[in-house]
C-alpha cells in the first residue's frame, strides 16, 4: 500500500466510511495519516481482569489465549471472538464485523484492551473494545479527531491506526539527517506515529513540535509560490489635478487623513507598470469604499475599465449606487452584473464590456463566468476578500494580462502575522475612523431581561432609531433552543407593527426592496439571518440585536456590530444569549477594537481556525497556530528562503511535498 492510495484501500473502511472521510477532506491515505488528532482523552480506569464491573470503562493487559474465532451470526453480520486472561482471570471480547482482527492476532498476543464491559452470565465481555499489542511503553492517552456526522473516534481511530500500519516506514522523510540534528527535529515516521498514538508524554511533545515545524515550513513554501506575480507588464494608470479635484468634490465629506494617505499610496502603485498587490485593511466602518472608488476613478481617466466584485449581490448593488452617485459623471459608463440580471440584460451588458463601451462593472462572482470578456481591464477591486476564494480570484485575473489589483478587507490581521502570510503584498490601513464615531455600548442579554430590552426597543423607536434583529442561519425546529428569522419576526411583529423580515430564499430584488424600504425609514426593524453581516450602510440605524449570540465567531460578531454606530447618535448592541458568562462574547462588551477581537478571538480559537476554507470545515494548518506558533513561522520563512538559496534539491523535495499537502486546500484558502 502507498500512501496515494484511496483510503477505501485500507480494511475495514467500505465505500461508505470513505465517503465520510472524504468529508473532513481525507482521500488518500496521507490525508489520513497527516489528520492530527484536535486532543487527547484518558482511557478508563486500568484494573486486573478481576476488578472489572458491570457497565464500566476498563483498560486491561492481557494475553490472548486459544485462536480467536470468527463466526458468521447472520448474512451481513460477522462476530469474531477473543478470550483473554491474565492472572487474575478470563474475560471475553467480541468484535463485531471486524474479521481482519483475527489475522491480526493470534494466541499468546499480549494486548492492551479497553472499552465498555458488560456482565453476561457469571463472566464479564469486552463489545467492540479498542484493541492493541502491547509496546514497550503505553501513554494510556486515545487520541480524539474532528469528527462529522456518522463517524466515531473509535472507527477514526481504527482507520488511522489501519493506516499508519499499512505504509509504516513509508512515509518520506523531507528532512536530511544534518538538517534534523541541527533543528532538533524527531524523525518523520516515528513523529506521526508518535503524534496518534504517544508512547508517553515526551515522545508527544518532541512529535509535535517537528510536525508544527514542518506545516509552517511548507506552508511558508505554498504561500511564496503561490504569491508569484508579474513583476512588469502592467498599464501605467494615472489621473491630474482638475479630475482628482471633481473626485474629491463629489464626496459628501471630507476624507480622514487615512483615506487621503490610503489614496497616495494606491494612487502611486497605480502609476507603475508593475502591477499593484496591495491589500487595504480597515475596519468595518473605517470607510474602504473611497480610496477603491478613487483607484477607479484613476483608472477610468486614464482609458480603462475596472471591475469591483462584492460577496453578495446587495452589496454589489449598493456599491453600484454608490458609484453612479460618485463616479458617474458624463461619458463613464457602470454597470451592474449579477447572478440575478435577467439574460437579455446580461448580454447587453456583457457585449457593452467587450466593446468597451463600459468603463466599470459592479458584480458579484457571476462576472466571473467565462463570457464575460473584458476590451481593457487594468484593475481588478475585490471587496471582503475573506468571502472569495483564492482560486477565484486568479480565474478573474486571467480576464486581463497583468491586472493592477486591490483587496480589502475588514478582517483584522495583526500586522506582524499580516506581513509573513502576504508577503509581498502591500498593505495599507485604514487605522482612523471618520469623525464623529462613538464607540456602540455592548450587552449581554439573557432570556429573562428580554421583555426589558423590548420595552427599550420601543422607546428608541418612538425617538427615530432603527434596529437590526440578526438570527443565526437555521431553519425553525432545526437546532433545539435556536431561534430562527421567522420565529423572531412573528414575535416581533405582534408587538411593533412596522417591521420586515429579511431571508436568504427572497430574490435579490425583493431582498433589494425590502433593505430601500429600511434605508428611507418606511420600517424600524429589520429582522434578518446573516445576509446583513457584510457593508450595508444605514447610518440611522443604532440598534443591533443578535439572538443566540454564542453561535457567531467573534469577527462576525463585530462584522455584524459595524453595522451600527455610524452616525452622530449613541448606538447599543444587545448579544442575546444565555450564556452570560461566556469569555468570548464579553471581549466584545469590552472593546470595539478590530484588532483586539481578532487576536483574541486567534487566542480562543486555537489551531488552525485561522487560514482555512469554511465550506468544508477544512483548515490548511492543523498543528500549528499562526499566534501562538508566530516565532516558528517566522524562522522556517526564513529558512526556506536560505535553503532554496544553498540548497535547491532540498527545496525542490520540500515544493513538491508542499504543493500536494496544500494545493487542493490552497485553491480554498481564504483568509477569515
Ligand atoms: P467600510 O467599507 O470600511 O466598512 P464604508 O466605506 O462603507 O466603510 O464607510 C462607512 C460609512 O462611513 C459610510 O456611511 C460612509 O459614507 C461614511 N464615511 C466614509 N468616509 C467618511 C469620512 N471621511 N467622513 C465621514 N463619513 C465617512
Ligand atoms: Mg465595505
Amino acid at each position: 500500500m502507498t500512501l496515494d492510495d484511496p483510503v477505501a484501500k485500507i480494511k475495514g473502511i467500505g465505500e461508505k466510511k470513505a465517503k465520510l472521510l472524504s468529508k473532513l477532506g481525507i482521500i488518500t491515505i496521507a490525508d489520513l495519516i497527516y489528520y492530527l488528532p484536535r486532543d487527547y482523552e484518558a482511557q478508563g480506569e486500568s484494573v486486573k481482569i478481576d476488578g472489572l464491573k458491570d457497565g464500566g470503562v476498563f483498560n486491561i493487559m492481557a494475553v490472548i489465549s486459544g485462536e480467536p474465532s470468527l463466526r458468521r451470526i447472520k448474512s451481513g453480520l460477522n462476530l469474531a471472538k477473543f478470550s483473554l486472561t491474565d492472572e487474575t482471570g478470563r474475560v471475553e471480547a467480541v468484535f463485531f464485523n471486524q474479521p481482519y482482527l483475527c489475522k491480526m492476532y493470534k494466541a499468546g498476543d499480549a494486548v492492551y484492551v479497553s472499552g465498555c464491559v458488560k456482565r453476561i452470565g457469571k463472566s464479564f465481555q469486552f463489545t467492540n473494545p479498542h484493541i492493541e499489542k502491547q509496546g514497550k511503553q503505553h501513554t494510556g492517552v486515545n487520541p480524539v479527531y474532528a469528527l462529522t456526522a456518522g463517524l466515531t473516534q473509535k472507527t477514526m481511530r481504527l482507520a488511522v491506526k489501519a493506516a499508519l500500519e499499512s505504509v509504516r516506514g513509508q512515509i518520506a522523510e523531507i528532512f536530511p539527517n544534518e538538517f534534523r540534528a541541527e533543528h532538533r527535529l524527531s524523525e518523520l515516521n516515528y513523529s506521526i506515529y508518535n503524534v496518534h498514538f504517544p508512547e508517553n508524554a515526551e515522545a508527544l511533545a518532541q512529535a509535535k513540535r517537528r510536525l508544527i515545524f514542518e506545516e509552517l515550513l511548507l506552508f511558508n513554501i505554498a504561500l511564496t509560490e503561490r504569491e508569484r506575480r508579474a513583476e512588469t507588464g502592467a498599464v501605467m494608470l494615472s489621473i491630474n489635478d482638475e479630475e482628482k479635484a471633481c473626485f474629491l468634490s463629489r464626496l459628501e465629506y471630507k476624507p480622514t487623513k487615512a483615506q487621503c494617505r490610503v489614496m497616495s499610496e494606491i494612487e502611486a502603485d497605480l502609476r507603475r507598470d508593475k502591477p499593484m498587490n496591495r491589500l487595504l485593511q480597515g475596519d468595518v466602518g473605517s470607510g474602504k469604499t473611497i480610496p477603491a472608488f478613487y483607484a477607479m476613478k484613476i483608472c477610468v481617466s486614464s482609458g480603462y475599465q475596472c471591475v469591483m466584485m462584492a460577496p453578495t449581490e446587495v452589496l454589489a448593488a449598493q456599491h453600484f449606487y454608490n458609484a453612479q452617485h460618485i463616479l458617474g459623471d458624463i461619458g463613464v459608463n457602470i454597470e451592474l452584473l449579477t447572478g440575478s440580471t435577467p439574460p437579455a440584460q446580461r448580454r447587453t451588458i456583457c457585449q457593452n464590456i467587450i466593446n468597451g463601451q463600459t468603463d466599470i462593472v459592479f458584480g458579484t462572482h457571476a462576472v466571473l463566468y467565462d463570457n464575460v470578456q473584458f476590451a481593457n481591464l487594468a484593475l481588478v477591486i475585490t471587496d471582503e476578500q475573506h468571502r472569495f476564494g483564492v482560486g477565484q480570484r486568479a480565474m478573474l485575473e486571467t480576464k486581463a494580462r497583468a491586472p493592477h489589483t486591490l483587496i480589502m478587507s475588514a478582517t483584522p490581521i495583526p500586522r506582524s502575522l499580516a506581513l509573513i502570510l502576504y508577503g509581498k503584498t502591500d498593505i495599507s490601513v485604514l487605522d482612523e475612523m471618520p469623525p464623529g464615531r462613538r464607540p456602540v455600548k455592548t450587552f449581554c442579554v439573557p432570556e429573562a431581561k428580554r421583555r426589558d430590552m423590548y420595552d427599550f426597543l420601543e422607546k428608541e423607536i418612538g425617538k427615530g432609531a432603527q434596529v437590526y434583529i440578526v438570527c443565526p442561519l437555521v431553519e425553525d425546529g432545526d437546532v433545539p433552543g435556536v431561534r430562527s428569522s421567522e420565529h423572531v419576526f412573528e414575535e416581533i411583529k405582534r408587538r411593533f407593527a412596522d417591521a420586515a423580515l429579511l431571508h436568504g430564499r427572497l430574490k435579490p430584488q425583493e431582498k433589494n426592496d425590502i433593505i430601500a424600504r429600511f434605508k428611507t425609514k418606511k420600517c424600524s426593524i429589520l429582522v434578518s439571518t446573516t445576509v446583513i453581516e457584510v457593508g450595508i450602510d444605514v447610518p440611522d440605524a443604532t440598534i443591533m440585536v443578535i439572538e443566540n449570540a454564542e453561535r457567531f465567531g467573534l469577527a462576525q460578531l463585530h462584522q455584524l456590530r459595524g453595522r451600527v454606530g455610524r452616525g452622530k447618535k449613541t448606538s447599543y448592541c444587545f448579544l442575546m444569549t444565555e450564556k452570560s458568562d461566556n469569555e468570548r462574547l464579553s471581549i466584545l462588551c469590552k472593546t470595539n477594537d478590530g484588532f483586539k477581537i481578532a487576536e483574541e478571538d486567534l487566542r480562543l480559537r486555537g489551531p488552525g481556525q485561522f487560514l482555512g476554507s469554511k465550506q468544508s470545515g477544512m483548515s490548511d494548518l492543523y498543528m500549528a497556530n499562526l499566534i501562538r506558533d508566530m516565532a516558528m513561522l517566522k524562522q522556517t520563512k526564513e529558512l526556506a528562503a536560505s535553503m532554496k538559496a544553498s540548497h535547491p534539491e532540498i527545496y525542490a523535495q520540500w515544493l513538491s511535498a508542499a504543493k500536494t499537502r496544500f494545493s487542493r486546500k490552497m485553491e480554498n484558502t481564504v483568509i477569515n
